[in-house]
């Protein structure tokens, strides 16, 4: 889930071509063979549909005329499902009316090329889709990520983690989720400085980052609080992981104050699983806050630099960390 706004354009971006007719797939091939694209075919429109969802291409070039589904019928799917409604998709048809190029511009196709087409021209309409796209994802990754961390921010947080959990319900799998707080932060930031605090969040966000697995989903809340979504997590190995990060954070000897440490106080709440029950209004992302919280302000007046965690099993009952 940490995707850099930079790596974008350093993947080779994966192209999808869904045609029916094996002589335009083969010559799309050959003649798009030194561009820097992964090139993907398909020749029925089901097939096309489920590659689309499976490999998440850069960009679609789609046929109208196919055997099974038509080709409009496949854009109106394709800008329905979250997983392809961003996905720029070219159509590249025989039929040249003016009503079908409105309607497929209509249903959301960036361009429109007619057949037989002029492999040139083709290329650098591919390739302006393309470059629009990227730029729209980085945006977009942009939009969600902290400045100063790296991290989600709080408003992919509030989305991600609404998802997460109404997932883990459906599926009736485990989910944790950990609040962290950094202890006395503003004596930090007074006795050193606001740069100096600003290093520690920045090193606190690497430290987490380093700590965590790839599903995990590290963000910062907001300040000095940071939040982090564990799917698939019992809240006893999320302990096992919050402890690991406490631990060492205490441990970091700060460039800018090295003989002066930072402590994070923590709070989890999380659950082995759903037996079966719907997202109901205890299992809302809310009230899952709300606990984590509680059990981060226990932590807090309880000595700080320490753990509390309770799980939807033990109902209310909060354990203080164990050893
Ligand atoms: P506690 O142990 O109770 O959490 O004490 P605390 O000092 O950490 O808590 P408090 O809420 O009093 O202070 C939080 C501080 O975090 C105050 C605020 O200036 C600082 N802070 C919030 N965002 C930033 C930031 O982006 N950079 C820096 N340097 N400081 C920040
Ligand atoms: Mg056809
Ligand atoms: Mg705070
Ligand atoms: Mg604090």
């Amino acid at each position: 889930m940490r995707i850099e706004a930079a790596n974008l354009e350093s993947t080779r971006p994966l192209v999808l071509a869904i045609d029916d007719s094996a002589d335009v797939l083969r010559l799309l091939k050959s003649r798009l063979r030194h561009e820097a694209l992964e090139f993907h075919t398909a020749s029925t429109g089901k097939e096309g549909l489920a590659m689309a969802r499976q490999l998440n291409p850069a960009l679609i070039l789609l046929d109208i005329e196919l055997p099974d589904l038509d080709g409009f019928e496949i854009l109106r799917q394709l800008k329905e499902r979250s997983e392809t409604v961003q996905t720029p998709v070219i159509m590249l048809s025989g039929l040249s009316s003016a009503h079908d190029k409105v309607t497929a511009f209509d249903l959301g196709a960036v361009d429109y090329v007619t057949k037989p087409f002029e492999v040139a021209e083709l290329r650098v309409r591919i390739r302006s889709a393309i470059r629009t796209h990227l730029l729209l994802q980085m945006l977009s990754q942009r939009a969600q990520i902290d400045g100063l961390t790296g991290l989600w921010n709080r408003a992919f947080f509030d989305r991600r983690f609404g998802e997460e959990l109404a997932r883990c319900s459906r599926h009736d799998r485990p989910i944790s989720l950990a609040v962290f707080d950094l202890d006395r932060f503003k004596h930090v930031n007074d006795t050193f400085g606001h740069p100096a605090g600003d290093a520690v969040l920045t090193g606190f966000g690497s430290l987490i980052r380093r700590e965590i697995r790839e599903t995990d989903i590290p963000c910062r809340y907001g300040g000095e609080e940071f939040a982090l979504i564990m799917p698939e997590t019992s809240p006893e190995d999320a302990f096992g992981v919050c402890d690991r990060i406490r631990h060492t954070c205490e441990q970091v000897a700060w460039p800018r104050h090295p003989g002066h440490a930072v402590t994070v106080s923590i709070g989890i709440y999380g659950t082995n699983g759903f037996n079966g029950t719907n997202l109901c209004l205890n299992y809302s992302p809310e009230y899952w806050v709300e606990c984590a919280d509680r059990n981060l302000y226990a932590a807090k007046t309880t000595g700080r630099n320490r753990i509390i965690w309770n799980t939807t099993e033990l109902a209310g009952r909060t354990l203080p960390r164990a050893g």
